[in-house]
């Protein structure tokens, strides 16, 4: 899979609980040229999630099928259930008109093996101010059983181990100060050189006075 040289791909990472889906949200309201990947899931959908939307939702038999077919860019198996980014996934966001970005709300596996295969990809984790905070949001969403919730509690420590594999770290203490972190980081790479070549070379081409 090669995108296209002015697509951004921005991974955004963190541990469960630290913000990345509220960032995420606000990203996209703010910067309406940004797609956001559906990925597939095994996980059964919460109260407010709507199938296509937020996710993909499949049994095992249907992701494992998928698999075996080669539809996943990556896949990874994360707090029990398993998780992927079909290919399709990014075909049909670089033809969707006006669609110039693509983000990735995926772990660090799946961040991991992106990277390994496509070169120009902006990775960004989000950071907890602190474990007490992390553990208070996720318990403050409500939306796991407690089980769950240790599960994804002890999970933040391995997660936050592979913090390396990520160019921006954002902490995420006030919610509109990382989110502008965010932001600025994504302008900033949507105006990287390779991504705007194509139009300095085309008005090269076609900028002579008459
Ligand atoms: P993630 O997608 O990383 O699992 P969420 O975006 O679902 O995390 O956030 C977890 C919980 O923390 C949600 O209830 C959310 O409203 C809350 N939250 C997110 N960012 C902040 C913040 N900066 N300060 C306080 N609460 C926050
Ligand atoms: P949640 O169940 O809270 O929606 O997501 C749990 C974790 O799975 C989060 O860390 C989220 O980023 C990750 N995740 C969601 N979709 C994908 C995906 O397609 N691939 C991978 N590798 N992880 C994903």
């Amino acid at each position: 899979m090669t995108p296209r040289r002015d697509f951004l791909l921005l991974v955004l990472s963190s541990p469960s609980g630290a913000g990345k889906t509220t960032l995420t949200r606000k990203l996209l309201e703010q910067c309406p040229e940004l797609c956001f990947s559906v990925s597939h899931t095994t996980r059964a959908p919460r109260a407010n999630e709507v199938d296509g939307r937020d996710y993909h939702f499949v049994d095992r038999a249907r992701f494992r099928r998928l698999v075996d077919q080669g539809a996943f860019l990556e896949w990874a198996e994360v707090h029990g259930n398993l998780y992927g980014t079909s290919i399709a996934e990014i075909e049909r966001a670089q033809g969707t008109p006006g669609c110039a970005g693509l983000i990735f709300d995926i772990d660090y596996q799946g961040a991991r093996q992106i990277r390994a295969q496509i070169e120009d990809v902006v990775g960004v984790f989000v950071l907890p101010p602190s474990m007490q905070e992390l553990e208070r949001r996720l318990r403050g969403r409500a939306s796991e059983t407690e089980e769950a919730l240790q599960k994804r509690f002890t999970a933040a420590q391995l997660e936050i181990e592979h913090y390396a594999l990520f160019d921006y770290l954002v902490v995420n203490d006030d919610v509109e100060r990382a989110f502008d972190e965010l932001r600025s980081i994504t302008l900033a790479e949507r105006a990287r050189r390779r991504r705007r070549s194509a139009l300095a070379e085309s008005l090269l081409r076609t900028g002579r006075l008459s």
